[in-house]
């Protein structure tokens, strides 16, 4: 055969395939889609991880829009037991996207109620009672306020309850709506929320004037340990519970990046956004000083949510965490949607899932 009689031949049998596939592209795609929902149906995250302590940063980002980051959102499994600590817009997508067993959420630890760590509540409420068929409405706990915070959601959701309720082939229970509140009055700087088993949880204070009281949480299952920072300035008291945990989850805001946006800003005549720039530095904490709480606090590992300003690429990480690393040891991760952080029982290991 020659070498063009073969190109010849190659190139028919190109066509032919392409033809074939263009013919049946539907089938082809709807095979596909099929393979995926039955691959994603059903699965439930907690079913590959070991035993342990393991976080799903269902929204990592702060209200400045960020293309690769939602508000506020942390998954937490516990064991076999499952919570939230606050839910941020966009959140609960997250969540499920994550393969996270929204339905089984005992409980959504608030931190305060600035709207970017609340406003999935109603969302995830609707998609809980939904998707995950609650029997009760979806406890929630937070600071002072957040009973009426709740109440609010349970009636600005009510007419989408009612049109659910009304489908004729409905097989949720009515019962299963809504938000049910518990408001936190702190014992001092910090209070025991919840010690069943191996599982403490506790709820401690953070500065984050004029936000008052806001709220940090720790949680202890087995041996391993994680930190949630809630949105503060640098706080003795949160280095003070914090010790010797093996997860840190800190807030952060550059304030190297902000002084640029805020320049950026006033040179082009938006000082509206500059005044913004120059008021949150006051109730945020620098990487520098999140580094030097981690350091301070003995814990393994810091992981820095709440990004302020955005940090949209890789590119800009050194940036953002500027001198961060000269003041803590232990890793530090600028966290992702979507990433999933395991602390085994029974080990020393911090493991990165993306
Ligand atoms: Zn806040
Ligand atoms: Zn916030």
């Amino acid at each position: 055969m020659t070498l063009k009689r073969f190109l010849a031949g190659l190139l028919a049998i190109i066509v032919l395939a392409t033809g074939t596939a263009w013919l049946f592209r539907d089938h082809i795609v709807e095979a596909v889609f099929a393979n995926f929902v039955r691959n994603n149906l059903g699965v439930d995250l907690r079913d590959t991880l070991p035993d342990g302590l393991h976080v799903l940063f269902c929204g990592t980002g702060s209200p400045m829009p960020d293309p690769t980051r939602t508000s506020t959102c942390n998954g937490v499994i516990a064991g076999t037991r499952v919570f939230a600590v606050d839910i941020g817009a966009g959140g609960v997508r997250n969540l499920i996207l994550g393969q996270f067993p929204v339905g089984e959420i005992e409980r959504v630890y608030v931190t305060h109620l600035h709207s970017d760590h609340i406003e999935g509540l109603g969302e995830a409420m609707i998609q809980a009672w939904t998707i995950g068929r609650r029997t009760s409405p979806l406890p929630v706990s937070g600071p002072e306020g957040v009973q009426a915070t709740t109440e609010g959601f349970n009636m600005a959701f009510g007419p989408d309850r009612d049109y659910r309720l009304a489908n004729p082939s409905a097989s949720i229970d009515a019962n299963g709506y809504g938000l049910n509140a518990t408001t936190i009055a702190l014992n001092g700087e910090s209070s025991v929320v919840l010690d069943e088993g191996d599982l403490k949880i506790t709820a401690f204070r953070v500065s984050h004037q004029p936000a008052e009281p806001a709220f940090g949480y720790r949680f202890d299952y087995k041996d391993r340990s994680v930190v949630f920072s809630g949105d503060t300035a640098y706080d003795p008291n949160l280095v003070r519970v914090s010790a010797g945990a093996d997860l840190l989850v800190h807030e952060a805001l550059s304030a190297r990046m902000m002084a640029v946006l805020n320049r950026v800003a006033m040179e082009s005549g938006e000082p509206d956004m500059g005044d913004v720039a120059g008021d949150v530095l006051s109730y945020h904490t620098t990487p520098e000083d999140a580094a030097r709480a981690a350091r301070e606090a003995g814990v393994r590992e810091l992981m820095l949510n709440h990004l302020i300003p955005p940090v949209p690429s890789r590119l800009l990480h050194g940036l953002f965490l500027g001198d961060a690393s000269r003041r803590f040891d232990g890793r530090i991760t600028l966290a992702e949607d979507g990433m999933v952080v395991s602390l085994p029982a029974g080990s020393d290991d911090v493991v990165h899932l993306e």
